[in-house]
């Protein structure tokens, strides 16, 4: 068994989903590590701080070191020191989502121009599974057409159909053992053109299914509206991936909505610009008003952070650009948005998620800084 659902509240679900290198209960939050790495953090401090799998990016890898030198080192999980459960993505939101780079999309594949050389470089289906293969990671995403918000009906049209005609393909390819591979469906806010994505996609029987297309430029309230209506679409017994979403507020949406696998960059970024996530709002530590604050980031928080340093301090860092601040900081973004997800779950199992996202909700809407 794949996946299971172990309590339901609402249309949430808590779960578990079994991999290769171990379960993951979910709804999980999964840092993401672009280059084989989740910015200035050890594996070992990722792990402490609660994340049970992490996502790695085919298109950066791919590129730098390549996968091949990537397998000769026993694959991802020797090469980056982590042992747990690895979700590879496909490339595609890459390639779509740096318009400038896009040359041409036809029905074989894509072609564009890598960000790293210029050169010209192509995607297909084939190409995509046996990168992911020789990365050997647990879950496996299929490559998919994902336009832009606002792009007129025929374009939505024809990334339903050459996401599904490339799912087709991807599912026949070759994987690594024990490998897992998600469909990911598109059709944007389009109910008509997502439900038919979603009944092409089901039909290839994949391991878990995203909702692609979403996320990418639209109005938050249209991306949650979407979420409520198509994450039914998706089979019960299977996990659901929203792709791209990881602010707290986000989280709470797309969780109440029955998704239960979501990642963002979120925790890192902010670490660069001096931004904490906090029960109470987020903080800008450059904020004068920190010099002399001896309070940590989240009175509530028991990352190495919380427990150790003061605003101050960190404010101090930041200002002073020392690697450390970043350090700080995204482990306790990483920890805040991972024990929220924690906290969720366990709001789901006890009937209570509601409840749980209006107190979240009341307290982060606080003055964060007061
Ligand atoms: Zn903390």
């Amino acid at each position: 068994m794949i996946f299971e659902v172990t309590a339901t509240d609402g249309a949430a679900r808590a779960g578990v989903l079994h991999t290769a290198h171990g379960d993951v209960p979910t709804p999980v939050f999964m840092p993401v590590g672009t280059k084989a790495s989740v910015k200035s953090l050890h594996p070992d401090e990722v792990r402490a701080a609660g994340a049970s799998i992490l996502l790695g990016n085919t298109y950066h890898l791919h590129f730098r070191p390549g996968e091949d030198l990537v397998a000769e080192l026993g694959g991802l999980h020797a090469f980056m020191g982590w042992d747990g459960p690895i979700l590879t993505d496909s490339g595609g939101f890459q390639v779509f989502s740096l318009r400038d780079t896009l040359l041409a999309v036809d029905d074989e594949g894509v072609t564009f121009r890598s960000v790293y050389d210029g050169g010209e470089a192509r995607f297909t289906p084939e190409l995509v599974a046996a990168i992911q293969a020789q990365l050997g990671s647990d879950v496996a995403m299929c490559l998919d057409v994902c336009p832009p918000a606002g792009v007129p009906r025929v374009e939505l049209e024809r990334a339903v159909r050459l996401t599904t005609a490339w799912g087709t393909r991807q599912r026949e390819a070759p994987r690594a053992p024990g490998q897992l591979v998600f469909g990911i469906t598109q059709g944007g806010s389009d109910r008509g053109l997502r439900a038919r994505s979603v009944e092409e996609i089901t039909a290839l029987d994949f391991d878990g299914y995203a909702l692609g297309g979403l996320s990418v430029g639209e109005p938050r309230p249209e991306m949650i509206d979407a979420v409520e209506w198509s994450a039914p679409m998706l089979p019960a017994d299977r996990p659901r991936y929203f792709m791209g979403i990881g602010d707290p507020d986000g989280i709470l949406d797309v969780i109440a909505r029955g998704v239960d696998m979501f990642d963002c960059v979120l925790p890192t970024r902010l670490g660069r610009t001096g931004t904490a996530l906090t029960s109470h709002g987020r903080l800008n530590l450059r904020n004068a008003r920190f010099a002399r604050d001896p309070r940590p980031l989240d009175e509530r928080c028991g990352c190495p952070a919380c427990t150790r340093f003061s605003r101050a301090y960190i404010r101090h860092l930041v200002n002073q650009r020392e690697l450390l601040a970043l350090r700080l900081l995204s482990l306790h973004n990483l920890r805040f948005l991972l024990d929220v997800t924690l906290e969720a779950r366990s709001a789901i199992e006890h009937g209570r998620l509601a409840d749980f996202i209006l107190e979240m909700r009341h307290r982060m809407a606080d003055d964060p800084e007061a």
